[in-house]
């Protein structure tokens, strides 16, 4: 019976439009169609690109033009200006985080992943809290991580009390470290659909974007993975949870699709940025952060070996496409991907990615960092880095790794995070942030390569916020840099 009460039809019904889905199937397909073929011309190829360096979002009929361009100069051009615009609107900061995997328990059977139900060979638990606080004490004490994206399956075990007492148990950890002391400060949640008085609970408990992925937008092939029987297999109770978590006050959500599915990545595009329409147009607030996890083998899912997947370039040029349709959208490229193929999608579209990960239940204080165990796993890692590695990789390259949380603290979140990156008023917040919050990181757990590259990009940081801010602005950072310096913790605009 808890799965028969899950879905709450008339929780779909007030967002259809005369029955209907936003996402319509023969319309998407109609407009690619339409582009399909057709290479634009050059000029028509930069006419498109100027209204994305001019920060505006692309209409479906422009991206699906863009999406068809083969010629590599052209695509060379496109990939030059997704780097513009990503430097216009999050300039050179890349955001962290780790997933938490609180349990593997779920009731569904979807055909791709190894938590499926019927997947024996998986040992199945969920965490209890003095294990989640395990976890919590070794990401924010002895790796550094400020942000967890929390993921659980779908599993009367595992419902909303228990998501709320884990995210409590996470905000409530607070480790030493060498100058000061770490704690997680932002937590995102991977959860299942829920419904609305859910949602309002989950808001009370603070938690950041509420993320799930609708894995494919394609309707034959999600009823070919998710089987009718099961919640999952419900399209539309998946395909409105943003409205309800938008409804519900949860200003901050996620979407995403698991890409190589379906055979044509590029429909997948069409479906994210006719979601990101839909809520901006029914709520005035785009998603936070879109996602493109490309499917990956996961233990005893034979399904995955029959997926054509999604090509190293071809998934280069959804990126740039991406980061060109939806400008101010943070945009996530996770550790399923190789380091270098990944750091080249952060150079010039993607913002967000994790690091240190470990997505085995209990695998934080389990195993050595960048050990894997792929019997706990729901899929293998591409990118084993340590955060330290990485972050002194970036540095290298002259990011600066952001651990900011404040916006959410503030207020800064949905719409009103979403005007501020559209002014460019964000930026300066964001950019004062990020050279305070890395300097504590830097302190408190950088390596000596990590500390010595980290130092030149706070250097240069600092020489920018001199000469971009008022003077009052400047002392007021340098104030707050002070303080960090000392050993002060958590300071921020
Ligand atoms: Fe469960 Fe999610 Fe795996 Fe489906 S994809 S079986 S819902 S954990």
């Amino acid at each position: 019976s808890w799965i028969e009460n899950r879905i709450k039809q008339d929780e779909i019904d007030k967002y259809l439009e005369n029955g209907e889905d936003f996402i319509n199937t023969e319309e998407i397909e109609s407009v690619l169609a339409g582009a399909e073929g057709k290479e634009p011309e050059p000029a028509r190829v930069r006419e498109i690109i100027a209204k994305s360096l001019n920060v505006e979002n692309l209409t479906p009929q422009e991206t699906a033009e863009l999406l068809n361009v083969t010629d590599p100069d052209m695509l060379a051009e496109m990939q030059e200006a997704a780097l513009k615009v990503k430097k216009k609107v999050y300039d050179n900061r890349i955001v962290t985080f780790a997933p938490l995997y609180m349990s593997n328990l779920c009731v569904n059977n979807c055909s791709y992943c190894g938590f499926r139900t019927e997947n024996e060979q998986s040992s199945r638990r969920a965490l209890s809290m003095e294990e989640v606080k395990k976890e919590a004490e070794v990401l924010a004490g002895k790796i550094g991580h400020k942000r967890l994206i929390v993921v659980y399956g779908e599993h009367p075990s595992t419902d909303v009390d228990y998501v709320a007492d884990t995210i409590n148990t996470v905000y409530s950890a607070k480790m030493p470290t060498k100058k000061g002391y770490g704690s997680i400060r932002r937590v995102n949640v991977n959860m299942a659909p829920i419904q609305i008085d859910e949602l309002k609970y989950l808001r009370d408990v603070g938690i950041g974007t509420y993320q799930v992925f609708q894995e494919t937008y394609h309707k034959p092939t999600y009823a070919k993975v998710h089987p009718a029987n099961t919640i999952k297999g419900n399209y539309r109770w998946r395909l409105y949870c943003m409205h309800r978590a938008l409804e519900a006050g949860v200003d901050d959500v996620g979407i995403g699709a698991l890409f190589g599915l379906y055979d044509d990545w590029k429909f997948e595009v069409m479906g994210l940025l006719y979601h990101s329409i839909e809520l901006e147009d029914k709520f005035g607030i785009g998603p936070h952060t879109i996602s493109f996890p490309r499917i990956e083998p996961a233990v005893n899912t034979p399904y995955v070996s029959q997926c054509k997947g999604v090509s190293n370039d071809d998934f280069e040029r959804l990126v740039t496409v991406v980061r060109l349709a939806v400008p101010h959208t943070g945009l996530i490229i996770t550790c399923r991907e190789d380091a270098e193929f990944k750091d080249k999608c952060l150079s010039y579209g993607c913002t967000q990615t994790d690091a240190s990960s470990q997505i085995g239940i209990g695998g934080y204080a389990e195993l050595a960092e960048s050990a894997q165990e792929e019997i706990r796993q729901q899929f293998v890692l591409g990118d084993t880095r340590s955060l330290d590695t990485m972050i002194g990789d970036y540095a290298e390259k002259g990011m600066i790794t952001s651990f900011c949380t404040a916006g959410y603290r503030c207020g800064r979140t949905g719409k009103c995070i979403m005007n501020l990156l559209k002014s460019g008023e964000e930026g300066k917040f964001c950019k004062l942030n990020a050279v305070i919050t890395f300097r504590e990181w830097l302190d408190d757990f950088a390596g000596e390569r990590t500390k010595q590259l980290g130092e030149k990009v706070i250097q240069k940081e600092i020489r920018e916020i001199k000469e971009q801010s008022p003077e009052k602005v400047y002392q007021q950072f340098m104030s707050n840099y002070e303080r960090t310096l000392n050993g002060e913790r958590d300071i921020y605009f």
